[in-house]
């Protein structure tokens, strides 16, 4: 503890600060303070927000230090809840009631919710200072962050390079120091692919773990809500307050929310890590392949028992994934029709109804929006739907099959998050298949339903490389004891990177 008191607010973890707090030897008024300054002093270069509220961050933290010193005046530090006062920021399709929630699209440009997210609600519940909203991929529809209609984000390793996407922003900003967590989400890989960008901890929970409700939908059926941490530990203390059953969302899992952060340090001693071997195929990067290769070993090491195993669809994952993920979003988007939401066009005034809407999403949607709705519309046209959609949902019972046989040998599956490192923004595809490409190891775990965590594991040619796990149904446990150790074993060690010349 007495190392990090020098160091800089910003840059502690979620953990750190909270153990500061309940001592009584920090407030949340300075943690905040010193999160807006690192704010003022790197955004310019880094571009992770879209709104920051400086007064309901400063009023939030004024509150939590209030209830803090209620706590401690009467003795309980224990009663001090483990997110009271830290500063978080929430990717821009998470509602949050007054605060605008633009999913970084002129569509919703000027969306103020009456209502906040299930997810919101519980972090503001559990005390938890909400900073702002995070820039993301226009309705969270790519890769690097770069379809935002606000700006780009930039690599907090290089100014020169991607984030990663939809949930860019929220990487980016935990990486310099802008927030201390962020909630994202993942539909294809978006909370890890960026996660492994930017050096942090990121995961996508089972389906139906966290409560989708208020987070505006992309393909319902894939949706997930997870954190974006600087570690392990924080990934579970994130975790232990987003998830839960929620009524207001159908398909929210009544199972019982265990304390995740009880499986950080359990260790990976007999455990059983299955090694897809089709994960291992072309297509990766050398420097990608050499750092995955060295985290397995250094589990081995720890005691773990590595596994070969098989995934024989899962070069099918990315087809079915791209068919069902625009089927669902080609319908989703079709409430955006400037009617009851979403942006409406200058001097509509003579024009009929039809008119209207195809001016509204005309100039309100994106080109990479409207090219998921037109290939979405197109699987669930009359003539197509069974040759397309239907193959597509039955491509995808056979994969999760795939993924069950496979978990059945093992504990769960290591592989690498991401087939590169962070790309730079002029070596970004032009053809929109390569791009889809990036998604290639991470949309098996959405159509599976089963839960994946992104954990730094090492570097390539100076960058930062992610390790994906994937596990059983509701095992978010197992993944955090893994992670843990990889963060152990790796030497990554919580690397910060230089941004703005001030690193911790
Ligand atoms: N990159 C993927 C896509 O563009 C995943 C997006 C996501 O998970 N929201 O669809």
């Amino acid at each position: 503890m007495s190392d990090n008191i020098n160091a800089r607010l910003c840059h502690m973890t979620l953990h750190e600060l909270h153990d500061m707090l309940a001592q009584g030897q920090v407030s949340s008024r300075e943690i905040t303070s010193d999160v807006l300054a690192r704010i003022d002093e790197v955004e310019a270069s880094v571009g992770a927000y879209v709104t920051v509220d400086r007064e309901g961050a400063l009023s939030g933290a004024d509150a939590a230090d209030a209830a803090i010193a209620r706590a401690r005046r009467v003795g309980d530090a224990a009663e001090i809840g483990a997110v009271v006062g830290i500063p978080v920021v929430l990717k821009d399709n998470v509602c949050t009631r007054g605060m605008r929630t633009t999913c970084c699209s002129k569509m919703l440009e000027d969306f103020v919710p009456t209502y906040d997210a299930a997810v919101t609600a519980r972090l503001r519940a559990a005390g938890a200072v909400i900073v702002g909203k995070a820039n993301m991929d226009e309705f969270a529809m790519g890769s690097t962050t770069q379809t935002s209609i606000f700006h780009v984000t930039r690599n907090p390793w290089d100014p020169e390079r991607v984030p990663g996407g939809s949930s860019g922003g929220c990487a980016a900003a935990v990486a310099a120091g802008e927030a201390v967590a962020a909630v994202g989400s993942d539909t294809g890989g978006s909370v890890r692919q960026p996660a492994s960008f930017c050096g942090v901890v990121g995961l996508k929970p089972t389906y139906g773990r966290v409560s989708r409700y208020g987070v505006a939908a992309f393909a319902s059926s894939l949706d997930t809500v997870g954190p974006v941490t600087q570690d392990v530990r924080d990934c579970a203390i994130m975790l232990n307050v987003m998830a839960g059953h929620d009524e207001r969302d159908s398909t929210s899992a009544p199972n019982a929310v265990p304390d995740y952060t009880e499986y950080v340090e359990r260790g990976v001693e007999g455990l059983k890590i299955g090694i897809p071997k089709e994960f291992f195929g072309p297509g990766m990067d050398e420097g990608v392949r050499t750092a995955v290769e060295r985290a397995v070993h250094a589990l081995e090491g720890a005691g773990a028992k590595i596994v070969d195993v098989s995934i024989p669809l899962v070069e099918h994952a990315l087809g079915v994934y791209y068919l069902v993920a625009t089927a669902e979003a080609s319908s989703n988007m079709a409430r955006l029709d400037g009617i009851r939401y979403g942006h409406r066009p200058e001097g509509r005034s003579g024009m009929d109804v039809a008119d209207l809407m195809s001016a509204s999403r005309g100039q309100g949607f994106g080109m990479e929006v409207k090219r998921r709705i037109m290939l979405g519309t197109f699987v669930l046209s009359a003539g197509n739907i069974d040759a397309f959609y239907g193959r597509a949902l039955r491509s995808r019972r056979l994969l999760k099959e795939d993924v069950e046989r496979a978990l059945a040998q093992c504990d769960c599956l290591a592989s690498p998050t991401a087939p590169t490192v962070a790309f730079r923004f002029d070596e970004e595809p032009d053809d929109p298949l390569a791009m889809y490409l990036q998604d290639i190891y991470t949309t098996l775990a959405n159509l599976a339903g089963v839960p994946a965590i992104s954990v730094p594991c090492g570097f390539a040619d100076g960058l930062p490389v992610g390790l994906q796990i994937m596990g059983r149904m509701f095992d978010e446990g197992t993944l955090m004891q893994v992670a843990r150790a990889v963060e152990l074993t790796s030497g990554f060690d919580r690397a910060r990177p230089e941004v703005g010349g001030c690193v911790k």
